[in-house]
């Protein structure tokens, strides 16, 4: 018996439903029932033991509170285990990776989000393989004993991501996530493969994890689209208690050029409103520079995402208006890469 322990936490999701036989409506089943689905998972001969959410949610469901538990639950047992393996719906699991990255400074154990496109008890399931690689992943070491990827992750379909940098892009397709602009950590083939020149190492190891939950959601996403109308965004810009907006844009960070939608954002600026500007594309990354269009945001205050995902924005944006009651703080973090979200 090797001696690594593995916590599995169940959160809710397709992956943990059952098929009622006579409605085929998705339930979902008892956690306890996972380790009798996948006897499979005995001959790891780690110690895997199960930590179960009650009630499990779909993850349409999640919430900061639900954030909270979750890092007040990896904090609580992070000492106890090698590595975490996450069990989470997967159309909000990009959002959950990112929160939790944030959430936790000075992490140096892999903690996995996966889940699957179909329910662990049908015959095709994607579950099984991306439970079981998972697990692997979390509980790999280097030949110094340090995990192979300290990092939080989200692994799906043979590939391991780091999770704020994915988004769900496919609701039909096994292969549901994708990160447009940062390579993948791992590849699973016929062996793991681990990209170790993309995987954030500590520069040394046994710093104190550091537990922040506070987040504060008093921000709003606008996506821009032709024919945005003047009134609209006005009101959206001056709805009560917003301290900040992401401003879907297109291409590498442009807008709108005329005089009454600058005069909008810049009034919501000077208002004190923090305007975060992230790129309407998959893939590629916000440059105010490249147009005047873009330029003109620049110039009155508009902050450049770079090649953050609208995911990892919003997390990080939660997080430090939770942590900063002052804007000012905020704007000073935002353009910062804290934990691998945006390229420098
Ligand atoms: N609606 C489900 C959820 O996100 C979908 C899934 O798990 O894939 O909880």
């Amino acid at each position: 018996m090797d001696n690594t322990s593995i916590l599995l936490i169940y959160t809710g999701g397709t992956i943990g439903m059952k098929q009622d036989p006579i409605s085929f409506d998705l339930r979902p089943f008892d956690f306890s029932q996972i380790l009798e689905e996948m006897p499979e998972l005995r001959k790891f001969g780690y110690n895997i033991e199960t930590y179960s959410f009650n009630p499990v949610i779909d993850s349409s469901d999640v919430d900061i509170p639900f954030w909270k538990h979750l890092a007040e639950l990896l904090e609580q047992n992070y000492e106890k285990y090698d590595g975490f393996v996450i069990l989470h719906g997967t159309d909000t699991m990009s959002f959950s990776a990112s929160a939790i990255s944030f959430m936790l400074s000075n992490n140096e154990k892999p903690i996995i989000f996966t889940g699957s496109q179909l329910p662990i008890g049908m015959l095709r399931t994607d579950g099984k393989e991306n439970l079981i690689s998972s697990i692997e992943i979390a509980a790999a070491k280097d030949s110094q004993g340090h995990p192979m990827v300290p990092e939080v992750c989200i692994y799906f379909e043979s590939h391991l991501y780091r999770g704020n940098r994915t988004t769900k892009y496919n609701a039909e397709n096994f292969r549901a996530f994708r990160s447009a602009n940062y390579p993948v950590l791992a590849d699973v083939g016929i062996h793991i493969k681990y990209n170790t020149q993309f995987i954030n190492y500590p520069k040394e190891w046994g710093k104190q994890l550091q537990v922040r939950t506070n987040m504060d959601p008093s921000a709003l996403i606008i996506k821009i689209t032709p024919g945005l109308r003047k009134d609209i965004l006005e009101s959206m810009l001056s709805i009560k208690g917003i301290r900040a907006v992401i401003l879907e844009t297109f291409g590498s960070g442009n807008a709108p050029s005329g005089k009454w939608f600058t005069e909008c954002i810049k009034e919501a600026i000077d208002k004190g409103i923090i305007i975060l500007n992230v790129t309407q594309c998959h893939a590629g990354k916000v440059d105010m520079g490249a147009y005047s269009t873009g330029k003109s945001l620049k110039d009155i205050g508009v902050i450049g995402g770079s090649d953050i995902t609208t995911e990892a924005a919003m997390a990080k944006l939660l997080f430090l208006l939770g942590q900063y009651p002052d804007n000012k703080d905020v704007r000073l973090f935002l353009e910062k890469n804290l934990c691998g979200e945006i390229s420098e």
